[in-house]
């Protein structure tokens, strides 16, 4: 099962290349973890090695608490037992449940913390996965509603129906680089490049330089290797999602893994990726997850509500064209 993840992580990965990177000089530690392989590169110390150690041990932590693809996260343990009685989070689970369900209101419920009874049911990106009878979808759907999860000031929730299950798939990859983003600048480091799968943030300048970073976007239409775009930035994220990432073939048909939660099915729109380019990548992250549901035009209308947190969006449309929101 993992294998079979890899592989389609893999096709992320590659999503934004470094230009000029000076290697020799560099740190660097991969591994598979939050479901995904995870790449970080700092410039080469004495210390190096052991931040980079202390950034791995802070991924499996935040695993242990996040993934919905383990039997024994902090979260699978919520989707078991918080419908039978409340059950206490840790801090983190908490306030990221907290966000997920005030983003999932400011996107009309295009992001969607709790749609993981619909996700089990697709599988996408395992041995099982399939195409859901209709009536399959049509019971579960109403368990979906952001409403079945009730928190309290005691940092307790509580599931409103055993059906109800969440999936934080969609914005734990970008919570995860905002945490290593703070560990590295708390550990002194003034130049960086976190790459989580399609999740990127380029800490600072780019290395011995001070010069921007350049990020190339991928082409959705195209090959891995193919970059559509490069942006000049820094000290930033750069969160992408796209139909391409994982995806299934049945009679005939493509099915992608950006599920649209009013229908349960994968969202049908003119767009193949979204790159969403801001500071904090926990909102980057569950941002172009709604602005993959929410195609083009709605997607312009969300990001006003989000003046505050200066976002810039790459949409690339499934005809090759590109456009990139106001500044
Ligand atoms: P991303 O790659 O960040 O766009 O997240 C996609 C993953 O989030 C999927 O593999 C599902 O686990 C989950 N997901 C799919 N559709 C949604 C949605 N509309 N809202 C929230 N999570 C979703
Ligand atoms: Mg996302």
């Amino acid at each position: 099962m993992k294998n079979r993840l890899k592989t389609s992580f893999i096709l992320t990965f590659i999503f934004c290349t470094f230009l000029s990177c000076n290697t020799e000089k560099l740190a660097i530690k991969s591994d598979f973890v939050i479901g995904t392989i995870c790449t970080i590169k700092i410039p080469k110390s004495k210390k190096a090695d052991k931040i980079l150690n202390l950034c791995f041990e802070e991924l499996k932590r935040l695993e242990s608490i996040l993934s919905a693809n383990s039997n024994i996260s902090e979260l699978a343990k919520v989707n078991n037992k918080a419908s039978t009685k409340p059950i206490k989070l840790s801090d983190e689970l908490f306030e990221l449940i907290s966000l997920s369900k005030k983003i999932s209101e400011q996107t009309d419920g295009a992001f969607n913390p709790a749609i993981g009874r619909i996700v089990k049911l697709w599988n996408i990106g395992f041995e099982n996965e399939r195409v859901p009878k209709k009536d399959e979808i049509e019971k579960f759907l109403p368990f979906t509603k952001t409403e079945n999860l009730l928190l309290n000031s005691q940092k307790e929730i509580f599931l409103q129906n055993g059906n109800v299950q969440i999936d934080l798939g969609a914005i734990a990859k970008g919570y995860a680089c905002d945490k290593i983003y703070s560990l590295l600048k708390d550990q002194g480091v003034k130049s960086a490049v976190i790459d989580f799968g399609g999740n990127i943030f380029v800490l600072g300048k780019k290395f011995f330089t001070k010069q921007n970073w350049n990020v190339g976007v991928r082409n959705p239409n195209g090959k891995v290797n193919d970059v559509l775009i490069t942006l000049e930035l820094a000290d930033t994220s750069v969160v992408t999602s796209g139909i391409y990432e994982r995806f299934f073939f049945e009679g005939g048909i493509r099915y992608h893994h950006i599920l649209d939660p009013k229908t349960g099915y994968p969202a049908q729109n003119d767009l193949a990726s979204v790159s969403v380019i801001c500071k904090n990548s926990t909102y980057a992250d569950a941002l172009a997850t709604a602005f993959s549901v929410l195609g083009y035009k709605k997607s312009l209308e969300v990001l006003k509500r989000f003046s505050e947190q200066k976002i810039q969006v790459v949409f690339i449309f499934k005809d090759g064209n590109v456009k990139l929101s106001k500044k």
